[in-house]
């Protein structure tokens, strides 16, 4: 195939923006699905990311265009991940493609993500084609919204194509823009050496994994012997094809191409994202650059609600584990909850995915305990140790210092509510380090320590904020605080699913707090129950939880009979979702409910 006539390019957008919508119009268009087979969202596969409108998986499709100068030219559409936990993948897939098209929603403008993915395009050294999208509505503001990318981004968009992916007006105009403005792949070699990249990687229960890769040099082949340059493994290659988006076998890949192998690999975990794949003889010399395993960055305990679940819990986590090698579990115990995963995840939404998928996919209920990120322990003695489970908390007096890890978090929101950001972003220990503005919305840059955003920082964002903020968020390094361990005592016991990492003069506050939700949250009982926080042997906040007066059902007044028994029914089921502690029966929802902070 002659590389002038392929266009590899992504779209970057903001979440809800209308990736997925355009995609669906571009594949339509070109005839590349029949009209019969068309549903909505067809890169999206699975349910969960339909509905949270992600995408954890790169996803790609080769469409046939004949465009206007008499050429019929193949475009690779590369769907990348859509969130801020994904970014390295989606560098990655970023590395794969010459071309981006940035679609904005013209009734809303640039937001965070908006942001995050196109610098990761212009990392790249993408050509950028920026679009905007959702003319069709009458709040579209076409002009305001071109200035801002300007304005915001710096790219120029007098050229920006005006589009309604809804309803297809100015689709053949992004097709058009798509040959003529993005680049066609570099020159590669046919004859050398083969080398492609590993774009991502996907289980198919029936063909084994299945590697989406992007061609360099050389020619892949069904029969070759392959080598991953960084994991070592080698295969046989059984298939290759492209996805029109159905799998459609092709007889080779060449240089600048994009498409899929399948090679007998068992698990997910033997394809690394960024790796490079050559032959076993012969093979190239150089991997390509920049390639890094991607590591988990929060932490939390997944319990089983019903203990006699762990082993239904376990399978779940292996089967997820089989298309997921981004993270991490091994079994734990509590001494509160028994037997359960400790489980490492890149961030808090995928947390969210995987337990979700738990719940709904495998019918167990959870109990997650509070999500940490990873400190670094400094020992007296010069070691330096990982801890990502407060229960492991050794003995302070043997640690040096602590550090903890720290984002850039950037920010957009509109002016009005400015002033409720700076707040929260203050509250949670954070640094201003820029406020710039664009129009009437503000853009702020804050460091903060990773802790603080783990837990509720999104929600209270979207909360004081009415949801208009936009938020988004890199990884920077490792900084010394003053971190301690706070325990949570329940009738004098502690319950470890419970300890945190707090800062040290956070602890009363937070301790309070957390003593207050307990003290909502858990039933009473025949006895009072003391709830207090701790730090060391001492402690910095109490709460008593007074004693059970009467019998529940002493106000049913004897008489009827039908009620008492809903009552003790309800109360039966009520006890399902909780757990013994000693004397005291916790509620599953305690355990997050117990760390937001409102
Ligand atoms: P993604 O998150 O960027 O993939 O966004 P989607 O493609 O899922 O679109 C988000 C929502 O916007 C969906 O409800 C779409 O139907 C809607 N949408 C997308 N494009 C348009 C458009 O041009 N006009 C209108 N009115 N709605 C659109
Ligand atoms: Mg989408």
């Amino acid at each position: 195939i002659d590389r002038r006539y392929i266009r590899n390019f992504s779209i970057v957008a903001h979440i809800d923006h209308g990736k997925s919508t355009l995609a669906d119009r571009l594949i339509q268009l070109t005839g590349t699905v029949a009209e019969r087979d068309m549903k909505e969202q067809l890169l999206d596969a699975m349910d969960i990311e339909r509905e949270r409108g992600i995408t954890i998986k790169a996803n790609t499709v080769r469409i046939d265009y004949p465009a206007q100068d008499g050429h019929t030219y193949i475009l690779n559409l590369i769907d990348t991940p859509g969130h801020v936990d994904f970014s390295y993948e989606v560098s990655r897939s970023m590395q794969a493609v010459e071309g981006s098209l940035l679609v904005v929603d013209a009734t809303q403008g640039v937001e965070a993500q908006t942001l995050a993915n196109v610098y990761q395009a212009i990392d790249a050294d993408h050509e950028i084609v920026p679009v905007l999208n959702k003319i069709d509505l009458p709040a579209a503001d076409i002009d305001r919204v071109a200035e801002q990318i300007e304005d915001v981004i710096g790219i120029d968009a007098t050229d920006a194509i005006q589009i309604s992916a809804k309803t297809g007006v100015g689709i053949p105009d992004v097709l058009e823009a798509i040959v003529q403005r993005l680049p066609p792949p570099p020159e590669g070699d046919a004859e050398k050496p083969l080398k492609a990249m590993l774009v991502d990687s996907k289980y198919d229960p029936y063909l084994g994994v299945v590697v989406i890769v992007r061609v360099i040099d050389g020619v892949l082949k069904k029969g070759q012997r392959i080598r991953m340059m960084k994991t070592g493994g080698t295969y046989d290659i059984d298939r290759v094809g492209v996805y029109r988006p159905a799998m459609k076998d092709v007889d080779e890949l060449g240089p600048g191409e994009i498409g899929y192998i399948t090679a007998s690999i068992k698990q997910v975990r033997d394809t690394r994202v960024g790796d490079t794949i050559t032959t076993e003889k012969k093979g190239c010399e150089t991997p390509l650059p920049g390639f890094k395993p991607s590591v988990p960055v929060v932490f939390c305990g997944l319990f089983p609600v019903d203990s006699a679940q762990f082993d239904d819990l376990r399978d779940a986590i292996e089967k997820l584990a089989l298309n997921d090698a981004s993270f991490t579990y091994e079994v734990e115990s509590s001494a509160a909850l028994g037997f359960g995963l400790r489980c490492g995840f890149l961030g808090l939404l995928h947390l969210e995915v995987i337990r979700d998928r738990i719940e709904r996919e495998y019918d167990i209920e959870l109990i997650t305990t509070a999500p940490s990120v990873v400190y670094h322990l400094y020992m007296k003695d010069g070691e330096m140790r990982e801890l990502s489970n407060p229960a492991d908390m050794p003995d302070p007096s043997h640690v040096d210092r602590i550090e903890e890890p720290r984002i850039k978090a950037t920010i957009l929101v509109p002016d009005d509510y400015l002033g409720e950001v700076l707040k929260l972003c203050q509250d949670r220990r954070g640094i201003q380090q820029d406020l710039t503005y664009a129009g009437s919305r503000a853009m702020v840059v804050y460091d903060l320590p990773l802790n603080e955003v783990v837990f509720d920082f999104y929600d209270r964002l979207k909360s004081v904020t009415k949801g208009y903020a936009s938020f988004d968020y890199e990884i920077t390094g490792y900084r010394e605080d003053r971190l301690v361990k706070m325990s949570i005592l329940v009738n004098d016991e502690p319950v470890d699913a419970l300890s945190v990492m707090v800062h040290r003069d956070r602890a009363e506050q937070r301790g309070r707090a957390m003593c207050e939700k307990l003290k909502e949250l858990i039933p009473r009982h025949m006895f009072k129950i003391p709830i207090q926080a701790a730090i060391g042997g001492k402690v910095i906040a109490r709460e008593t939880l007074s004693a059970l007066r009467k019998d529940v059902t002493a106000k049913c007044y004897g008489g009827d009979v039908t009620r008492k028994k809903k009552l003790l029914e309800k109360q039966k089921a009520g006890k399902k979702k909780m757990r013994q502690f000693g004397r005291v029966e916790i509620p599953q929802e305690a355990f997050i409910s117990a760390l937001k902070m409102d």
